[in-house]
């Protein structure tokens, strides 16, 4: 992002995120030739789950409260810094569905507030990108596999092992996905080959 062309990852290191995920974005930023790669601390970040406040009773479990707005205005931050012409998330539509700060309105009010709160974004005309918002996380997928992104090395499960647990929502979510997609998960192959044998 920091010149036509160019481009700088952000992980974003919240309370309790599971180290076996900050090694494969780590894998996947460096596989994929990403030249900067910053991770943000923040340890009082909490997703509901380990609040325990009442409070948030009824949320998801994964659910951070502010999440996206924390998120974006550090990455608006950050491309302010380089000078970056687009920030780009990943969200797709489950999160919109989920989450009310990852739907479109919320969004288009963070872009207005963000260019309202900085001249040099709102010259450079510096957007918020969210390519995969409208798409199914099958349809990611299967898009992943045709882009050939490197999915062997990508990490969905919530908890903290060294494989996958196959057990837990981020596990069973990414089986469906991929079985919906009708994509081989190269990382249920080597699991189904090992219950084989
Ligand atoms: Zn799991």
């Amino acid at each position: 992002m920091k010149e036509r062309g160019s481009q700088l990852a952000i992980t974003f290191v919240y309370h309790g995120i599971a180290s076996r995920e900050l090694k494969a974005v780590r894998d996947i930023a460096s596989e994929v030739g990403i030249e900067e790669h910053r991770f943000v601390r923040l340890p009082d970040l909490r997703e509901a789950s380990d609040t325990h406040s009442d409070n948030l009773a009824g949320m998801p479990p994964v659910y951070i409260p502010g999440r996206n707005g924390v998120f974006y205005s550090l990455a608006a931050s950050c491309a302010e810094e380089v000078g970056a012409d687009l920030i780009v998330g990943g969200h797709n539509r489950d999160d919109v569905r989920l989450f009310k700060d990852a739907s479109p309105s919320f969004f288009q009010l963070l872009q207005r507030a963000l260019w309202a709160g900085s001249p040099a974004l709102r010259e450079r005309k510096t957007k918020i990108l969210l390519p995969l918002s409208k798409m199914t996380k099958a349809e990611v997928v299967k898009l992943a596999s045709s882009l050939k992104v490197p999915l062997r090395l990508t990490w969905s499960c919530h908890a903290n092992g060294s494989d996958h647990c196959w057990e837990c929502e981020g596990c069973k979510a990414r089986v469906a996905a991929f079985v919906k997609a009708r994509v081989p998960d190269p990382l249920r192959a080597t699991v189904d080959s090992e219950k084989i044998q």
